[in-house]
Order: structure tokens, then sequence, then C-alpha cells
């Protein structure tokens, strides 16, 4: 068993106290504690299961030896250049005012009202967007079509507008409509609003499409002074305030309550928002020859395996950010402990591919 947030988890879990009610040193104690009871539990029931494993090789992610080789890992990369700090859209709960990993997510079907309405064409005509986050409207930077999406293709490369003084410190929301293979072209109009950031798809976007960021929430979960009128406001208040703006400016087309799966922070149940913040990231994508080549260099059982690590390493993008506990292992500079990214680096010792 390992550091890390299921670790964190599964801890206060069991002592029904928060990591951060606790003395750092009073809950390292405890994950040490459980950690090694559940590890004897596991190894005693594999023992009588007959399982054929070598226990010379039982080690903990979270021992001594772990941490300093981590700390030296990640010492060594930020002097090579590798680890470096940056300003990155990150999963955040706005009750905990935390960046939380994807671990930390629940997704729950919740009826969401899921409402039609209408952006402005140079032409006068009207672009009708389906969206379940209204209160996003301020933090529209663009809208996406499908590129085989005959009903828009002639509308790429174009803006469309709204009237947008109830609910924006600018009094008009102008955005250019792109297209990409992402949109569902089954979905609501067909045609997406991009905010930053309502979902992975909007943040991947705002990176592919080299689009501005517009924050309309805050990391307090209120809406911020882009929103104008309606900074200060709750998401739900503002979500309220501008279906009525459109509502009034008769933009709206249809309405239906739809399940919607929505991201839930698991300690407390908020839905979950995309915001930026500092974080430190790893580059290895440079790297992808050296890793496959490492994998090469192992004995694979089932030998199918190295050909789906090596998909995997072939495939991998921009890294997703995640952070690693602060009460656990991993001790970085002040300021940035929680704000860790997933990397991947080879163990000096057995040449295993790890993921931290
Ligand atoms: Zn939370």
């Amino acid at each position: 068993m390992g550091n890390g947030l299921p670790t964190e988890r599964f801890v206060e879990k069991t002592i029904k106290r928060k990591a951060t009610e606790m003395d750092r040193a009073d809950f390292l104690a405890q994950c040490f504690k459980l950690t090694q009871e559940a590890e004897d539990r596991f190894e005693s029931i594999w023992r009588r299961l007959s399982l054929s494993v070598d226990w010379n090789y039982r080690y903990s992610t979270l021992s001594p030896e772990a941490q300093q080789t981590s700390q030296w890992s990640f010492i060594q990369l930020y002097r090579s250049g590798r680890a470096y700090a940056q300003v990155a859209p990150t999963l955040w709960c706005p009750d905990c005012q935390t960046a939380i990993a994807q671990a930390e997510l629940e997704d729950k079907a919740l009826p969401t009202l899921f409402t039609t309405f209408t952006f402005r064409l140079p032409d006068g005509k009207s672009l009708p967007i389906a969206t379940t986050r209204p209160e996003l409207l301020p933090a529209c930077v663009a809208i996406f079509v499908h590129p085989d999406d005959k009903r828009y293709t002639h509308l790429t490369g174009q803006e469309a507008a709204i009237d947008s003084r109830a609910f924006s410190a600018q009094a008009t929301i102008q955005v250019p409509i792109l297209a990409d293979e992402l949109v569902d072209p089954l979905k609501g109009s067909g045609a997406v609003m991009c905010c930053t950031f309502g979902d992975s798809t909007d943040v991947r976007w705002w990176r592919t499409h080299h689009l501005p960021l517009r924050a309309a929430i805050g990391r307090d979960g209120y809406m911020t002074t882009l929103t104008g009128p309606l900074a200060g406001l709750t998401i739900m208040a503002a979500r309220k305030q501008i279906l009525q703006s459109l509502d009034e400016q008769a933009l709206i087309l249809q309405q239906e309550t739809i399940e919607h799966t929505v991201g839930l922070h698991e300690r407390c149940g908020t839905p979950v928002e995309y915001l930026q913040t500092r974080q430190w990231f790893i580059r290895v994508l440079d790297q992808k020859g050296r890793f496959i080549e490492a994998g090469r260099q192992i004995r694979w059982k089932p030998e199918y395996m190295r050909s789906r690590y090596e998909h995997w390493v072939e495939n991998l993008q921009w890294i997703g950010v995640s952070h690693v506990s602060a009460y656990l292992v991993f001790r970085f500079p002040p300021g940035h402990a929680a704000h860790v990214a997933h990397y991947c680096w080879l163990h000096e010792r057995n040449c295993r591919l790890i993921r931290v």
C-alpha cells in the first residue's frame, strides 16, 4: 500500500477525522499504523489463497526509503529543469477551497435543467446553443460545432454575439465559431459553448485552440467581477439571474430537465469546478523513447502487457494534473505542497514505471 489520496481517504474514514484537522505527524503515524495493518491482512489472505508471491519484495511507498527516493527524484527533476511551476486549470472544490484529484471525484447523475438559447449571427439569424451551465455564459470564449455538421459548416470562422449587460462587465459577448471533432452533433442543438472552464473538454479546447481565459467563478465559489452585476453571487443565484435575463430578452428556445452527470467532491458532495491554480508539472513527453526502451528491458508476463504499456506511453498527451496530499509523503516547496503533477519516473532500483 502506498501514499497518496486513497490512503488519506482510507485513514480519514477509519479514524473519522479529517487530515486537515490534525497535526501532520499524528496523521502520518495513523497512516503508517493503519496501512501496516491492512498490508498484513492482505498478506495473510494471499498466503491462504496460496498466491505465488516473493514476499521479500514487499514494500510500502509510505516508507522512509520511498519518501527519500521521491524527494531525491523531485530535486533531480527540478535541477534538470524538468519540474516547473505553472498556472494551469485544475479540479477545484469551492466548498473545501482546495485543488482536488480525479480520484476524489464522485460522478452522480442529477436532474439538471437543459436550456437552449440563442446567440446572434452577423446576418441577424439565430444560433441555438444548449447548456446545463448558463452561469458560465460570461466565461464563454468560443462556440464549437462538429466539422461534418452540415447545419453549421458555413458558419465556422464567423463570430456570434449575445447582449450581456445583465451578466457581464462587457456589454456584448462576441466569440468565434470553431469546428472540433469532440462536439457531439446529436446533443442539444449540436453547437456548444466553450467556457473557461465548465468541464475537461473546455480545458482541452482552451489549450488546443489557444483561447483566452475568462474566469466567471472564483476560488470561493462566488461569481467574479467578470460577471458585472452578478459579482459576489453564488453559482446557483447567478444561474437563476442569467436564465431570467435570457428569458426577458426572449432568447430561450427550449428548456427540459435531463439526467446529467455532475462531478462531486467525494468529501463534501459539492459540484467541482475547473479553476486556474499554480501547480507543478514534470516535462516527460520528450522522453517517450527512453520509457519505451526501458519497457523493453523488462520480461513482461503476460507478454501482451508490453504492447499495452507501449501504446500507453505513445498516447501520452498533456499529463493531467492532480494533487498529491500535502500531509503524506511528498514534501515540496512551501505553498506548492498540494499541487504536484501526476508524473512518471523510472524507479532507480527496479526500473519499473511507476505513476506517482
Ligand atoms: Zn469539497
